[in-house]
């Protein structure tokens, strides 16, 4: 008799490895983000350069894109909207008008059953591409929390009323779980769940976002109000934080390189637990696969089962679109 572990045993056959296998990637795990420009242009499609497969779309094309994908069994999406004009309070993110609630009252016109989440933020509507107001101080200028709240509140409140199903906030001011869930509340929409960006990260992974979405900062970063990616501990105060306040996911951004971060609350906290695979990890994974250096659909889901692994419920991915297209997860 072997005095040691045969380990392979559970692994000699397909079969065995599938029945085994402790977890899994489903189209009902996945959140598709769509980019959705205000132009007058309908046939407006435009490839964004730093993230291959992926488009800056019309209202009409985004149309036509979400009825494919959402035909082949796409189950949720994530609306980031580009608007015509941008100004210092971001004042198109909180129009009735605006491009991201055109793009709601769309996609749940056509799609009823389908899961709207909205980006909760002003970066793509600023002139000068921060998070919120700006505001100087004595040295410096800085982005203005208790302010900014009152918009974000607004703009949380135009995506309540397109008919967004779940509104995310990614601004990583202070106290605006509590500020947005009042104002939803105060408004009547006290069903409405908040996806917190919890646990968000001042990361150099979000280079090609920024092209997509057109919200560089002008001047300066975001690392006085995203936090540093050197810190643990201080996941936990945020999220914490956030549950106070009455979230109701929590997120990780970005997923990759932040698989602890992602245990960690998956084992501190028992809310539903989402991370973003963001662009520069989407990117990188195109790159690399388009020099034929991997293997891009196995590179692909191995990513996403990592994220999976590391404790997420649900995963934001530009890959969502085409792998549920592929069939290469049900
Ligand atoms: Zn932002």
């Amino acid at each position: 008799m072997a005095d040691f572990f045969r380990g392979r045993r559970l692994r000699s056959t397909a079969a065995l490895r599938a029945l085994v296998s402790e977890h899994h990637v489903t189209a009902q795990d996945l959140i598709m983000p769509y980019f959705v420009v205000d132009t007058d242009d309908a046939a407006f499609r435009k490839e964004i350069p730093s993230m291959p497969g992926q488009f800056q779309l019309s209202l009409q094309e985004f149309e036509k894109q979400l009825a494919e994908a959402v035909a082949a069994g796409l189950k949720s999406i994530l609306l980031f909207g580009i608007p015509k004009c941008k100004d210092a309070t971001g004042s198109e993110g909180y129009a009735e008008d605006g491009i991201v609630q055109r793009a709601v009252r769309l996609a749940k016109s056509r799609h009823p059953q389908l899961v709207v989440i909205t980006d909760v933020c002003l970066c793509e509507y600023t002139d000068h591409g921060h998070c919120g107001i700006l505001q100087k101080t004595e040295h410096d200028v800085t982005v203005a929390n208790d302010s900014t709240l009152t918009l974000l509140q607004q703009v949380a409140i135009s995506h309540a009323k397109a008919g967004a199903d779940i509104v995310a906030p990614s601004d990583m001011m202070d106290g605006r779980i509590q500020a947005l869930r009042e104002a939803l509340d105060a408004e009547g929409f006290t069903n409405l769940p908040i996806m917190s960006y919890a646990v968000k990260y001042a990361s150099s992974f979000y280079g090609p976002f920024r092209d997509a979405a057109e919200s560089t900062p002008q001047s300066g970063d975001r690392k006085s109000y995203q936090m540093d990616p050197a810190n643990s501990r201080e996941a936990l105060r945020e999220a914490t934080a956030d549950v106070l306040e009455e979230a109701d996911f929590l997120m990780v951004k970005p997923a990759g390189a932040y698989l602890d971060i992602i245990r960690m609350l998956r084992d501190g906290f028992d809310l539903p637990l989402a991370a973003y695979q963001v662009s520069g990890e989407y990117s990188m994974i195109m790159a690399a696969a388009q020099n034929d250096w991997i293997d891009l659909d196995a590179v692909t889901m191995e990513s996403l089962l990592a994220i999976k692994r590391a404790g997420a419920d649900l995963i934001i991915t530009y890959f969502a679109e085409d792998i549920i297209k592929r069939g290469l997860v049900q």
